[in-house]
């Protein structure tokens, strides 16, 4: 059995959309999540089984895991509660005895200035220290987090960033989710010997810098988009005036400044490998969120 956990989240659903679709049986897949709703929904609209697993809640871990399964750990998205939360996952995985467990992690984890990798990190050291079959996909940014920015450029025409030269070889969730698949069906039939122990760097196949970004949003938008280039101090000043407190106006200008300093600029080409074709555009990407 193939185990999906945050399969009520974006990404999840879509891994096991991609299990379907690589011909995986929905029998052979259980869909885990918190939101009930949602996963009552996801097992109705795709025949998979369905389990809560809430990360804070060890005793649904282990009842959603049995001995060989194939399991994928999505990271939550609560920042700064993480490290228990994926450790309490990895001792439900190592007390059933699942036969491998795929983690999603960051891009360049181990030796990235992004500040959200510390939690991957710290998830990373716990799964080597398991003693299980491992796979880190180390994800890179989604396209879609530049939504905000998206719209930011339909109602001013300006698009602030403290970036600099730095470049974002961004991909879909879709891209992420089609190679995620693809290392869960491969383990879970037997062929998955080449993702043991594998770290992949996930990304897409080109590196954007900001320039680019405001080209397609023109392009897409249909009106002048315009580059306000900042630095990391004018940038934090500008968010925090624009109403952000200053934790967040922190957080996304240090973003810029790790983007800046080439975090996620990689384009090693092991996403559209794992998948199977080439990642999605940019411009096609900001397209479809238009
Ligand atoms: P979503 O927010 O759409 O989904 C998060 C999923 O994680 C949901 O299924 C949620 O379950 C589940 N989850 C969160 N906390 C817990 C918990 N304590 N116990 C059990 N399940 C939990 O995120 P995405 O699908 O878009 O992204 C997947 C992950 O990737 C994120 O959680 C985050 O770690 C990371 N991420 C990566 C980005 C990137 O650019 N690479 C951008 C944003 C996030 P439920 O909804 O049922 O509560």
């Amino acid at each position: 059995t193939i185990v999906v956990s945050g399969a009520t989240g974006q990404l999840g659903r879509r891994v096991v959309e991609e299990l379907l679709a690589r011909g995986v049986a929905p029998a052979d897949v259980v869909a885990g999540g918190r939101d009930e709703e949602r996963l009552a929904a996801l097992g109705e609209a795709t025949g998979v089984r369905t389990a809560r697993m809430d990360y804070d809640d060890p005793a649904t871990l282990e009842a959603a895991l049995s001995a060989g399964d194939v399991f994928l750990l999505v990271s939550g998205s609560e920042p700064g509660g993480r490290v228990p939360q994926h450790a309490a996952a990895i001792d439900a995985a190592v007390h059933a005895g699942v036969a491998h467990v795929a983690y999603t992690s960051v891009l360049g984890a181990g030796d990235t200035p992004l500040s959200l990798a510390a939690e991957h990190e710290a998830t990373e050291e716990l799964l080597r220290a398991s003693g299980l079959p491992v796979t880190l996909l180390r994800n890179g940014w989604y396209t879609e987090n530049y939504a905000a920015t998206l719209e930011q450029a339909r109602a001013t025409g300006v698009v602030l960033t403290s970036t600099g030269e730095g470049r974002v070889a961004s991909a879909t969730r879709d891209d992420y989710a089609a190679a995620t698949a693809r290392v869960l069906a491969d383990v879970a039939a037997g062929d998955g010997a080449e993702h043991v122990g594998a770290a992949y760097e996930l990304s897409g196949d080109h590196a954007w810098d900001a320039e680019e970004l405001v080209a397609a949003l023109g392009e897409v938008l249909g009106r002048e988009v315009t580059l306000r280039a900042v630095d990391t101090d004018s940038h934090v000043a500008a968010l925090r005036q624009a109403g952000l407190d200053e934790g967040t106006a922190g957080f996304v200008a240090g973003l810029d400044a790790a983007i800046a300093q080439g975090a996620l600029a990689a384009t090693p080409g092991d996403l559209s490998r794992l998948a199977g074709r080439p990642t999605t555009p940019l411009v096609d990407a900001l397209r479809a969120m238009a």
